[in-house]
């Protein structure tokens, strides 16, 4: 524990499980001293996130479906009442239909790109236009994204495109808010098994790839994950904004498996 993140407000979206990437960063910022809030999609969600948010001394457990824009306000119009400011955000929300996280990119239909897209992108430029005027003093804003990004990775398809624009985002994103003192950002996670990684084809073969692969030999946790949210979302990364920091033991780096490393 310590005192980082002492006197910051931040909501924290898209905490499913303990197993949650979001959870991993909200942890992280509890221990220095956040006051955290949470939103959870759904009712059979919310018997999940409550205790965990209890557990931190949370007082904010909202419903928020980011397909819904009413919900989102409805959130957003609480934390506005209640706290009347906001410091640091948390999106670590996505969604494609599974059916189109296996085979082919080239087979995606419409209506499940414009779902992918909508839920895994867009949601984040809707939350920061209501995080925005909330940030007084300045902020900081951190969403989720995949190599799946940056180069093809097997059935990731449509969330590859989707993390693609999300990327972008936070580029546009943190020009358009720079002037105002909020930083915009994203971490890049390695696989790490959690109920949306359960939706992708093949996942224990990813995860494995990257463990045998990676420079570190291994995959990362959702504590590894929170240590480098605390710096993005704390004064510690003051100076960093519209950035995709890398956090998988380095496996964006490796361009060819070393000749003695074992076989998968
Ligand atoms: P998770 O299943 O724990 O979290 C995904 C969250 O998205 C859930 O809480 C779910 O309720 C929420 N969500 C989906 N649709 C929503 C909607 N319409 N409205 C509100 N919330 C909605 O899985 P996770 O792996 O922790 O995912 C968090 C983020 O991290 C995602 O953006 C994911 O793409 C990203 N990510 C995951 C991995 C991985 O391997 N697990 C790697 C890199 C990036």
């Amino acid at each position: 524990t310590g005192t980082l993140m002492a006197g910051k407000r931040g909501l924290v979206m898209g905490v499913a499980n303990d197993r949650s990437i979001a959870w991993g960063i909200a942890r992280a910022c509890a221990a220095q001293g956040a006051e955290v809030a949470f939103t959870y999609q759904g009712e059979a969600l919310e018997k999940r996130v409550r205790p965990l948010a209890d557990g931190i001394g949370s007082r904010h457990v909202l419903p928020c479906d980011v397909t819904d824009d009413a919900s989102v306000d409805a959130a957003f119009r609480v934390l506005e009442d209640d706290w009347g400011g906001l410091d640091f955000l948390v999106h670590a929300i996505g969604f494609a239909d599974k059916q189109y996280l296996r085979g082919r990119y080239l087979d995606t239909p419409r209506d499940a790109f414009l779902q992918a897209l909508d839920i895994s992108c867009y949601s984040f430029v809707s939350v920061a236009q209501r995080a925005v005027p909330l940030m007084k003093a300045g902020g900081s804003l951190l969403t989720m994204s995949y190599l799946g990004a940056e180069r093809v990775t097997p059935h990731y398809n449509v969330m590859g495109v989707a993390k693609a624009a999300l990327e972008a985002s936070v580029r546009y994103l943190a020009a358009d808010l720079g002037g105002q003192g909020i930083r915009v950002n994203a971490i890049s996670a390695g696989p790490i098994k959690t109920l949306a990684a359960s939706g992708i084809g093949d996942f224990r073969y990813i995860l494995r790839w990257n463990q045998l692969n990676s420079p570190l030999k291994r995959n990362v946790s959702i504590e590894e994950v929170g240590g480098a949210g605390l710096y993005l979302l704390s004064d510690l990364g003051a100076g960093v904004t519209g950035e995709v920091h890398h956090v998988d033991s380095g496996y964006h780096i490796v361009g060819m498996k070393a000749v003695d490393a074992p076989d998968i």
